[in-house]
């Protein structure tokens, strides 16, 4: 795509980049070639055609989803380069997880500050190319525009399911079990940390910095789940956006949330956080619906990937998401999650 302004990185003769040279020291294409043609698989063609190519899966679907990440909104811009690439992936591989969907491959979109260096650049490429080996995934194209704004990354990632078989928010059904994999609250926790507000922790600091997406779970919970979404914006929120989608309600129980013994730990020192553990964003755990003759082959393909996984309430007729406390009563919850407007 020919730039409008001008913003294109420079086309300067390609030199071997001091570490913390500007990137705009290097072309695009060298930057290209030397940073992220080794991410690429053969259906990118080198990075060097217009368009990637590659044959679908035979009698598969493809699930096709896009996030973008912008510095101090998504991601401290002062923080680890190679943190920052695979948080970027995995956010965009965990959409697919909740899909049911086989990660395949993904275009990245970069749109960086002329002053981003050669030292950065390397970082971000050794992150891709450890999120891309956790989730069997290549990168088969891209853009790459300078910007007089934030570091601005834009993944779309291509996943594939059997045919018709993709899991949706609008599957859940009144009487559904409602479950969720891992622990909640952690990486609003770590973001917390990170703010000062509570002592960091390693177990929640790493779950802010590199989330992990459940993508061998997803897969498995093809089939037995009938509406799924990621936890990116708060649990409340998501599974509000499953009931909107289902056209019914949730009730969910404080109780039965899952905790990681981090989080017990923060939450009893600091008890003012916890609506954390359901409002908080960016945990990239998969909610999902399932009826309730499903619930061991559940337990059995959580058991096969590794993963942990709660039932926490269950989907109801009245179209309300409540969540209530371990006395029996309603908590007054804000079910709107992060928004950006
Ligand atoms: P165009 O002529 O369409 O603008 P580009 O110069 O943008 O082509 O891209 C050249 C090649 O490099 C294409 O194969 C494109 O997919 C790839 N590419 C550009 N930027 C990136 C990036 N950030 N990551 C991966 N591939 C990229
Ligand atoms: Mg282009």
């Amino acid at each position: 795509m020919a730039p409008s302004l001008d913003t294109k990185v420079s086309k300067a003769p390609a030199v071997e980049p001091a570490s913390n040279q500007p990137a705009s020291n290097l072309n695009e294409f060298d930057m290209i070639a030397r940073y992220f043609a080794p991410l690429a698989g053969p259906e990118g063609l080198g990075l060097l055609d217009d368009a990637a190519c590659f044959t679908a899966p035979k009698s598969c679907d493809l699930v096709i989803s896009k996030d973008i990440l912008v510095a101090d909104t998504h991601f401290f811009a002062d923080g680890d380069a190679s943190d920052i690439a695979f948080k970027a992936l995995s956010v965009n591989v965990s959409d697919l997880a909740a899909k049911g969907a086989v990660p395949l491959h993904y275009l990245l979109g970069l749109s960086l500050p002329k002053a981003i260096d050669a030292d950065w650049l390397k970082g971000f490429a050794k992150g891709l190319s450890e999120a891309q080996a956790t989730y069997g995934i290549t990168l088969v194209g891209g853009d790459t525009t300078a910007t007089q704004g934030p570091v601005t990354i834009s993944i779309t990632a291509i996943g594939s399911v059997n045919a018709g078989c993709m899991i949706k928010r609008s599957g859940a059904r009144a009487g559904d079990d409602v479950y969720v994999s891992g622990t909640l609250g952690d990486a609003a926790l770590g973001l917390q940390a990170c703010n000062g507000v509570i002592p960091a922790a390693t177990a929640f600091q790493a779950r802010f910095d590199r989330p992990l997406a459940r993508h061998t779970l997803g897969q498995s919970l093809v089939g037995i789940a009938t509406a799924a979404a990621d936890v990116s914006d708060g649990l409340l929120a998501d599974l509000g956006h499953i009931c909107k989608a289902s056209g019914v309600g949730a009730r969910v129980y404080e109780a039965d949330l899952p905790v990681s013994d981090a989080g017990r730990l923060a939450l009893a020192n600091t008890p003012a956080l916890k609506p954390q553990i359901w409002s908080g964003g960016d945990d990239y755990e998969i909610l999902f619906t399932a009826p309730k003759e499903k619930a061991t082959e559940i337990r059995q393909a959580a058991q096969k990937s590794g993963d942990t996984v709660h039932k926490i309430g269950q989907i109801t007729a009245k179209k309300t998401v409540e969540l209530v406390d371990p006395y029996g009563k309603l908590v007054q919850v804000d079910t709107k999650g992060y928004r950006h407007f």
